[in-house]
């Protein structure tokens, strides 16, 4: 009897393995392996190097994508803080998704929290030029800077200690012929309504705006300013996104806020840098180092080494070489060489390069 019921225990019980595994066979190999991008950069000056983008679109203005997609895509990059800024002001989607600024923000937070990532509450001001748009970062409610007058908004974003960057200053939809500073950003920044300027804008390079950071001691940002989707509209095979590189004493939010007022930020867009001098400089000799190789008929040959994830396309009279990105070259150094080099993807001013010296002692 004990050998019978043993006998149908194990037959139905093979019998239901059976059916459940021709009702549903589980294939988790076909899903992606989570996996984040480690983006190289060296921390320079005692700070730690904050991998930011402070500008971006979601489906609660004229983006494509939920608020949380948001976040992956910064976490599957690399990135260690954003901001998503979606336009306050005659939002076409509001008729669908509601009529609450902070409403990306708060979908946003819980998935941000989950994945390490810094979430700064924020919106852009979109108003016509001018003044043009504007992004209001760590706001505590962006339904507060959607007024009939721009000045109110800014008004509004002040009283809650908002930082505000001054965005794509020479887009054509709104300065058609160049890129211009009106008397009404210089009302603006007399008033100390805005802080930071958009050197970067999703694939737009505005180098004059780089000059007007340095002169009035403002801080050039990158940022992306992306509506889509990142790994369809960029190139992530080649470049990173546009971003801000933040000097930050610590990776918070109150670190990225207080870097973010002392202007402790290098704009990074493609392989290039731009930014105060100092930084840049700290940075190119945070990532590059000479080794001595042996002597030639034409000279020393040095290895050049570079640990980050920007090349450095180093100029002087006699060498013309790109150093690539986590890799090395060769120089060959004549005798009489000046050891002067520009960078010519270093950018300091519109037209001005890193100069720098490079350690050729044997
Ligand atoms: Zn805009
Ligand atoms: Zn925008």
């Amino acid at each position: 009897m004990k050998t019978r019921i043993l006998f149908l225990i194990v037959m139905f019980t093979g019998l239901y393995t059976i059916a459940q595994n021709v009702n549903n066979i589980q294939m988790p190999e076909l899903l992606n392996i989570q996996k984040r991008e480690i983006i190289r950069v060296p921390d320079i000056l005692g700070y730690q190097t904050l991998k930011c983008d402070f500008h971006m679109h979601t489906i609660f203005s004229d983006g494509i994508v939920w608020p949380t997609v948001r976040v992956d895509e910064a976490y599957n990059e690399g990135l260690d803080a954003i901001a998503i800024t979606d336009h306050i002001e005659n939002n076409p989607s509001k008729p669908h998704v509601g009529g609450d600024d902070n409403s990306a923000y708060e979908i946003a937070l819980p998935r941000a929290k989950q994945k390490n990532i810094i979430l700064i509450h924020a919106g852009e001001i979109t108003r016509s030029m001018v003044p043009g748009h504007f992004n209001a970062l760590f706001v505590s409610n962006t339904n507060a800077l959607d007024t009939p007058d721009f000045m109110d908004a800014f008004k509004a974003a002040r009283e809650q200690g908002a930082y505000v960057i001054w965005n794509h200053p020479g887009w054509k939809a709104q300065q058609p012929d160049t890129c211009k500073w009106w008397d009404l950003h210089t009302d603006l920044y007399n008033k100390g309504l805005f802080h930071a300027i958009e050197v970067f804008n999703e694939k737009e390079w505005y180098p004059i705006a780089l000059d007007w950071c340095i002169d009035k001691d403002l801080a050039p940002v990158s940022t992306s300013d992306i509506h889509g989707i990142t790994s369809e509209f960029y190139n992530l095979d080649t470049y990173h996104r546009p971003m801000t590189l933040v000097l930050a004493k610590d990776r918070s939010e109150e670190a990225v806020r207080e870097a973010l007022y002392a202007n402790r930020t290098i704009a990074w867009f493609g392989n290039n840098l731009a930014g105060k001098a100092e930084y840049l400089d700290a940075f190119f000799k945070a990532s590059v180092t000479t080794e001595y190789l042996d002597e030639t008929k034409k000279g020393k040959r040095y290895i050049v080494k570079n640990t980050s994830d920007v090349p450095f396309e180093l100029f002087s009279d006699a060498i013309n070489v790109t150093v690539p990105a986590n890799g090395e070259t060769m120089i060959t150094v004549p005798d009489k060489l000046k050891n002067e080099f520009s960078i010519k993807n270093l950018h300091t001013k519109s037209a001005e390069y890193l100069i720098v010296s490079l350690n050729f002692n044997k």
